[in-house]
């Protein structure tokens, strides 16, 4: 029998956590409190389609495409590849030649799967000092990078930056490649780099009607299973 460990990939949804530039800020305020006398505690939520760690749906960037609610289920759950990329220097981008080294080393990336950038960009989400440094200069996918994954047929591909495009792109083309073909994307993710190459994900948005994307729990599962690519 295998013990299953579970991480989470989810950052902690909080006031102040960051923000896309200009979009509205996260915020949880109390609306009863015992405190206060009320007989239980509630708060009210305000925030975005894409506040924390989200998935993106087609409708994002594709007029008329599916929403986030009508993305089936079994799209949630699957192979995960994590593509280690450290090493990169600020607002580049990831050459396809990454992936390649990847599939050389582990087989081919999962179709129907998913895949998963680990930039090490997470390591200023909450930092006291370098927090600033997540909104800007955050690497991404090449162009070239996102037709490879398109040819491959996964269902999710994701990182630990703000945005699945670089920072100064102006064009957005692994968003349009990716949800152009049907292909969701992940941003904002958490503790990639714990992860092994290749493990089971479940990723579960917030079925927002005609939503353009959502936020969600992400876990990674870590058990005998996930030795090999499928
Ligand atoms: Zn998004």
């Amino acid at each position: 029998m295998s013990v299953e460990t579970l991480i989470d990939l989810t950052h902690p949804m909080e006031n102040g956590m960051p923000v896309w530039p200009g979009h509205p800020v996260f915020e949880q305020c109390s609306v009863a409190s015992f405190e206060a006398g009320d007989i239980a505690c509630n708060h009210s939520l305000s925030l975005s389609e894409h506040s924390g760690t989200h998935l993106d749906a087609p409708a994002h960037f594709v007029p008329g495409g599916q929403s986030i609610d009508e993305v089936p289920l079994w799209r949630f759950f699957g192979s995960l590849a994590v593509i280690p990329a450290t090493d990169s220097t600020p607002d580049s981008v990831l050459p396809a030649s990454r992936l390649e080294a990847f599939e050389a080393a582990h087989g081919v990336l999962p179709a129907g799967g998913a895949v998963m950038v680990h930039f090490g960009w997470d390591r200023y989400w909450a930092h006291p000092e370098e927090g600033a440094k997540f909104l800007r200069d955050w690497p991404g996918l090449s162009a070239e990078a996102a037709q490879l994954l398109k040819a491959r047929n996964v269902s999710i591909v994701g990182c630990d930056c703000m945005s699945i495009d670089h920072f100064s792109s102006t064009e957005f083309p692994a968003h349009r490649i990716l949800l152009g073909a049907g292909i969701l994307i992940g941003e904002n993710f958490a503790r990639l780099g714990e992860l092994p190459p290749l493990c089971r994900l479940s990723a579960l948005p917030l079925p927002i009607k005609g939503g353009s994307g959502a936020p969600l729990r992400a876990v990674a599962h870590l058990d005998g299973a996930c030795e090999g690519a499928s």
